[in-house]
């Protein structure tokens, strides 16, 4: 069966800038197999070609067409709301390319939206600015409400919480586009060129990438290589299809069937013959 996968990176493929081992073999099975895939990532910080080459100096082979950000899904979605518009960007290099490719300019006063994204040129001159902005009635976007990254030293403040801030000051509530959005989850199925059946979501977050999975209707398999531990599973309501303690591990179940979809054939409805009169009545009878 057609089948492909929509892979997390931060927790999946490395942490901080540490490959996870398995993470490599993975990746060049599926693309030595033809299996289509796509990386999924919360983060805006990154453009396309910046991903890429994270990727290969940590040994993954990978091309800019396999990256599909936060950014790039914020700058499609704000296009077709309203193409050539113009936002007051708190974020770096990949959402604002991406914007610029999408047709948006970049400006400092009355701006139709308000885009907040990660990165470390966040300041409170920033922040009073566009919540004036947000105050006069441009909308605030957020490109995802992950409340911490996780880093080499621990944990940093993510998007969601600089959001936050902006949120408290105004009021306003924003909307996000980012993983688990339907707005994301659905675009990167769209590229993938698969039906919903067909996909599966693998990460390591259960309130982005299992959630927006789940909601989606996409097969998931959750990594224990991030943030998530094997008893914390206990605290929610929705659960992964599989739970693996790596790619390395999913890579062997996948192996044992030849790489075929770990999940069988889909299930197709019963094909329904026509009830006779005859055989309504016996059944009412029976
Ligand atoms: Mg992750």
């Amino acid at each position: 069966m057609k089948h492909g996968y929509l892979i997390d990176m931060d927790g999946v493929l490395y942490r901080g800038s540490q490959l996870i081992p398995g993470a490599d073999t993975f990746i060049s099975q599926l693309r030595h197999r033809n299996i289509p895939f796509r990386f999924l990532t919360n983060n805006s910080q990154r453009t396309r070609r910046d991903v890429v080459a994270k990727l290969e100096r940590m040994g993954v082979s990978a091309e800019e067409e396999h990256v599909f950000t936060c950014a790039m899904a914020t700058a499609r979605f704000l296009e077709s709301q309203k193409p050539r518009g113009t936002a007051f960007v708190i974020g770096e290099g990949g959402l604002l390319t991406a914007l610029h490719q999408h047709g948006y300019a970049v400006v400092d006063h009355d701006p139709d939206y308000v885009v907040v994204g990660e990165g470390r040129t966040f300041n409170l001159e920033l922040v009073e600015a566009a919540t004036r902005m947000i105050v006069g009635g441009a909308k605030l976007i957020a490109t995802n409400l992950d409340p911490n990254c996780p880093t080499d030293r621990g944990v940093r403040p993510g998007c969601g919480a600089l959001v936050a801030l902006l949120e408290v000051a105004t009021g306003v509530k924003a909307f996000s586009v980012g993983k688990p959005s339907p707005v994301m989850m659905r675009a990167a199925r769209k590229e993938l060129g698969l039906t919903t059946d067909q996909t599966t979501m693998i990460g390591d977050t259960m309130e982005t990438d299992i959630l927006g999975g789940v909601q989606l209707g996409f097969r998931t398999v959750l990594l224990l290589t991030g943030g998530t531990k094997r008893e914390d599973l206990i605290h929610y309501a929705y659960q992964p299809d599989l739970v693996v303690s790596s790619l390395a591990e999913f890579s062997d179940r996948l192996s044992d069937s030849d790489w075929q979809s770990p999940w069988g054939e889909p299930a197709r409805p019963e094909k329904r013959t026509p009830a006779r009169h005859a055989d309504v009545s016996e059944s009412v009878l029976a």
